[in-house]
């Protein structure tokens, strides 16, 4: 193998036969006809495949060092491809600061088919440990966590998962391929939010998961194709041209974070910033083990008493205020409100998510503009009490 940086632009890229593009076409078709009924063509209907997305699938899984990748229509369409592995009577141990569409997905939608889940701090080993029944299908981690981004030992998981016969998933939508490769700390399926920074232009909604062995990708295929849930092949094509530049790009956001980190740690309306590079020592070996950045968000929770929430948020030039992360363009969101309001206050304040919790996606615009821009939306929202 050679660099990721050179992987990106030469795998699963092939070119099309009769004309020798240099890009891969998109095969914006249904259907492929065939010879007759005894011709076995390698694509049939774009449900159960297509070229332009097997372009896609072929790249993410050499990147991920799996078997098979399926990209779906979105992340949340992944999680779900994922829980079609399971059947009533089955136990999901999950993170409980996880996306809040997978809590919803894994307690409401499972829940419904009799599947029952402990949602826990998968920090705490022993109490993870403690909590596998016999009945144990899976244990999914997302690392670092959402929104207070701690690290979660992928190795421990994955091993714990296997005593239990269970697989160990991860959600590596803000780490990507190119920071973090779970299934080399054991992990047996991978999922992502593509939408984030594997396409990176907030152009596109999609999903992928990697399955690290035939088994369990034959089982995905069977459902990807039945569900319906594959991914179009012109949304395919834009994650496909997105991850060409995912290095470079994730350098840039990686970069700005720090800058921004730094300027936060030192604002006076701000009470608390999380984010990996100020963790406590005790996880800096996991983390040089696991993780080859810091990664590209940063939360922090700032004082409500000195500052007014929503005219800050206002107030803001280039940090779009938005549900998504990971784009070009910066970002800011509101977890209360927003990618975590759909649990209830408890679940949520348990999760780290309080009303005064913002989180930043810097985008690829210079940070000193970024900075200014925080710098500036800080003095205008302050509250004048505090001022004098
Ligand atoms: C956004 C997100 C999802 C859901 O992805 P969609 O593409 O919005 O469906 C899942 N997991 C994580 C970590 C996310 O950030």
């Amino acid at each position: 193998m050679s660099h990721l940086e050179t992987d990106l632009l030469h795998q699963g890229e092939f070119c099309d036969k009769q004309y020798n593009s240099i890009s891969t076409p998109i095969y914006q078709t249904a259907t492929f006809h065939s010879e007759g009924p005894d011709s076995n063509p390698e694509y049939k209907y774009s449900r159960y495949s297509n070229p332009t997305r097997k372009a896609l699938e072929d790249s993410l899984n050499a990147l991920e060092g799996g078997f098979q990748a399926f990209a779906t229509t979105s992340g949340n369409a992944a999680i779900h491809l994922v829980l079609t592995l399971l059947k009533s009577g089955d136990h999901v141990i999950c993170g409980k600061e996880v996306h809040g569409g997978t809590h919803l997905l894994i307690k409401d939608l499972m829940g419904k088919f009799g599947v029952e889940a402990t949602f826990l701090d998968l920090q705490d080993i022993a109490a993870v440990k403690a909590s596998v029944k016999t009945n144990t299908r899976i244990i999914w981690v997302e690392t670092p966590t959402n929104p207070l981004l701690k690290t979660v030992d992928i190795a421990a998981m994955a091993s714990i998962a296997r005593h239990a016969k269970a697989w160990c998933v991860v959600d590596n939508t803000l780490m990507t391929p190119f920071w973090q490769r779970p299934m080399d700390f054991g992990a047996d399926i991978v999922v992502y939010s593509s939408t984030k920074y594997l396409n990176g232009h907030s152009d596109v909604i999609s999903g992928a998961v990697v399955a690290k062995t035939e088994h369990i990708a034959n089982q995905l295929q069977y459902w990807v194709s039945l569900l319906g849930v594959a991914e179009s092949p012109t949304d395919a094509w834009l994650v496909l041209r997105g991850m060409k530049t995912l290095p470079q790009r994730l350098k840039v956001h990686a970069y700005n974070t720090e800058h921004i980190v730094d300027f936060l740690v030192n604002c006076p309306y701000v009470k608390n910033v999380h984010y990996p590079g100020l963790a406590d020592a005790s996880q800096w070996e996991l983390f040089n083990k696991q993780q080859k950045s810091f990664g590209g968000i940063v939360c922090f929770e700032v004082d409500l008493d000195a500052l007014d929430l929503n005219t800050f948020i206002k107030s803001l030039e280039y940090f779009k205020f938005s549900h998504s992360s990971g784009g070009t363009i910066s970002n800011i969101s509101y977890p209360w409100s927003t990618s975590h309001n759909c649990l209830n206050e408890d679940v949520r304040r348990s999760a780290g998510v309080t009303p005064g919790l913002l989180r930043l996606s810097p985008g690829l615009e210079h940070y000193d503009d970024l900075i200014k821009d925080l710098q500036r939306a800080f003095n205008l929202a302050a509250k004048e009490c505090v001022l004098v």
